[in-house]
């Protein structure tokens, strides 16, 4: 099946309209008809080669909701009609002791990711800034009804990528939870920890963003150009989610940790990060990484996402309209999440 996509032809380069193949609907396949999917800052780092060297052209797109269009014959879990999703991953081994326990993204075959992957057929996978996806159904999600469609799509990356440290390291009443950068992940991080019922503070580069912090659930909004804040935050959180997408001073975030509080770096930079142990050592803290979650967790956050009456903040755009984006994301101009309209690829 030729399918209407967007794709970026070589590292760095503008994306431009495509067509590209999907695969037959396998017994165990869904095929998904697309209508959102949110740009991650994955999705730049990938197509800007920040990782290292990629399969090119990409599609890029991990945070998908559409329509389940026709479902494999051994498919019992989604029908047709389905509103479903499809994060960054569409398969794993399977059978591995993290694949087993529910970590199917830390799979030790290595999991398939939605685009730039090599899928188990040797193909390389292509993402959501497309009209149609055929994905394996125990990697695709059920989106429940009250969640608006659009909302819902940065759930898929954003809202589990963040829901997974927060309910990891037990944020919840009576833990004061620090977020930093309020882009996409991290305004995502600030509505799931507060209906967790941590205290939550928002650590911004400025304060342009403040009154929307506090409105999407923040207790506190400090600015961290301002050198005071590290001095007056000291020693004062459990738990710190860093979503910021370049280098961070690591040991400056690490002294406003509690004893025995955790840094969780979700962030992603091309360029490594240094710490001094003593950050560590002196107060018996942690820097820990986490990435996505698992097919079971991501269930559980739209359905938590559904009771709570959670979605992310979006911009809906146009798919020509990408390019633009991928420059706002860039300058941190998105508030909060964009997210393609793919009726527009067409
Ligand atoms: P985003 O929407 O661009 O948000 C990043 C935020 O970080 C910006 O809004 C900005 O917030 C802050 N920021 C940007 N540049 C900064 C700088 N130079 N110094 C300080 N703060 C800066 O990006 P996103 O989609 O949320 O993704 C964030 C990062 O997480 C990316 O690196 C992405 O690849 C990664 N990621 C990781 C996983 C995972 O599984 N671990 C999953 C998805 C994404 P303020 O304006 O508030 O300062
Ligand atoms: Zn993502």
């Amino acid at each position: 099946m030729r399918v209407h996509a967007y794709a970026a032809p070589a590292a760095g380069q503008p994306l431009a309209p495509t067509t590209i193949e999907r695969r037959a609907v396998g017994s165990n396949d869904v095929l998904i008809e697309i209508r959102y999917a949110g740009i991650c800052h994955s999705d730049i780092h990938t197509v800007n080669g920040d990782w290292g060297p990629q399969p090119f052209p990409v599609v890029p797109g991990h945070e998908i909701v559409g329509v389940v269009a026709e479902a494999g014959a051994d498919v019992t879990r989604h029908r047709v009609g389905d509103r479903v999703g499809v994060g960054c991953m569409v398969s794993s081994c399977g059978q591995c002791t993290n694949c087993r326990n529910g970590d199917e993204q830390y799979c030790t075959e290595g999991m398939v990711a939605t685009y730039a992957g090599t899928d188990r057929d040797g193909t390389t996978t292509q993402g959501g800034y497309s009209t149609h996806v055929v994905v394996d159904a125990d990697y695709v999600l059920s989106v429940p009804e009250g969640i608006e469609a659009a909302a819902a799509a940065p759930l898929l990356c954003a809202g589990i990528t963040t829901y997974a440290p927060l309910r990891g390291w037990g944020a919840g009443p009576g833990k004061k939870v620090a977020v930093v950068g309020l882009g996409g992940l991290g305004h995502m991080a600030v509505k799931l920890a507060h209906a967790l019922g941590a205290e939550v503070t928002v650590l911004s580069q400025s304060l342009k963003k403040q009154e929307d912090g506090l409105r999407l659930g923040a207790d506190d909004y400090y600015a961290t150009s301002d050198p005071a804040t590290f001095d007056r935050l000291a020693g004062r959180f459990d738990l710190i989610v860093n979503t910021v997408s370049a280098s961070i001073d690591v040991d400056a975030y690490l002294g406003l940790l509690a004893v025995d509080g955790t840094l969780v770096n979700v962030g992603a930079p091309a360029e490594p990060l240094s710490l001094n142990v003593f950050s560590l050592i002196g107060a018996r803290r942690s820097f820990a990484g986490s990435m996505i979650g698992g097919i079971a967790l991501t269930q559980e956050m739209l359905d938590f996402c559904a009771e709570h009456g959670l979605g992310a903040e979006v911009e809906v755009i146009a798919a020509d309209q990408v390019n633009e984006a991928y420059q706002r994301v860039l300058a941190s101009d998105v508030r909060y999440r964009f997210v393609i309209d793919t009726s527009t690829l067409a």
